[in-house]
């Protein structure tokens, strides 16, 4: 059996994609993929606000049984729409997809397959979110430590469902939709700027050792997901704490 005691649980945070080679000629004709290509955060501000893009939509990938489940993607859309200005409106278009074959996946084999199967890009007015639930496991992945997500550029994550399945709905473990959920909207902050990460802080509450995290430990935002679920089971959903909100409020969100 599962013993998610001695799992440590991370949310791991990738750094990848050009930052350097921004290209403000790059077309954005809902095909070209160069403005889609750029580093984790840096899009921080067109999700937010409504400056560049008025609209959203979101294209979902998953690996044969894998689908979210349609609460899972409702919270997604309700987080959004409490957070960002998409006057135009949010759109979350599901496709299903066969197995890579490819477990443990790397990042780069993530990135490649995106290529292969990505069809929405930003356009004039739209700007396109890519999210994939994959088979099998990150590479990292040892016997102790489970990669849950990965948020790896400016308009793009991937979750592991496997590994958000072993860890959900037994009776010591959290509800599977509140586990795909929290992964989800963990990943999607780092693609929205947090933390110091396109999003300016407003005070300082980087957990430097750990990356793009938050140091409050109850956050949603923080590097490890051992003490969430322990609240997920006792007293609901982590959530984002005041300074991650005033970071994102900051920069151009609500
Ligand atoms: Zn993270
Ligand atoms: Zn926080």
């Amino acid at each position: 059996m599962k013993k998610l005691q001695l799992l440590s649980i991370i949310f791991l945070f990738v750094i990848w994609g050009c930052s350097n080679e921004e290209s403000n000629s790059a077309v954005e004709d809902g095909t070209n993929p160069a403005p889609n290509l750029k580093a984790t955060g840096s899009s921080a501000n067109d999700f937010l606000s409504a400056d560049k893009y008025s609209s959203l939509v979101i294209e979902v990938f998953y690996v044969g049984d894998l689908q979210p489940n349609a609460q899972t993607l409702q919270n997604l859309k309700q987080f959004m729409q409490a957070r960002l200005h998409k006057p135009g409106g949010i759109t979350i278009e599901q496709k299903q997809i066969s197995s890579p074959q490819g477990t443990p996946y790397t990042i780069n084999e993530i990135a490649d397959l995106e290529s292969e199967i990505r069809t929405r890009y930003n356009s004039e007015d739209t700007l396109a979110l890519f999210v994939l639930f994959v088979d099998g496991n990150f590479s990292s992945d040892t016997n102790t430590t489970l990669t849950l997500g990965a948020a790896y550029r400016n308009t793009s994550c991937v979750l592991f469902e496997n590994s958000i399945r072993t860890l959900s709905n037994s009776p010591t473990e959290p509800n599977r939709t509140d586990l795909e959920t929290i992964v989800i909207l963990h990943e999607l902050c780092h693609i929205l700027g947090l933390v110091d990460l396109g999003s300016p802080m407003q005070t300082d509450h980087l957990d430097a050792a750990h990356g793009k995290h938050c140091s409050n430990q109850n956050c949603l935002m923080y590097y490890e997901t051992e003490s969430n679920i322990q609240n997920m089971m006792q007293s609901g959903m982590p959530a984002l704490d005041a300074d991650c909100l005033a970071d994102l409020k900051a920069n151009g969100g609500r």
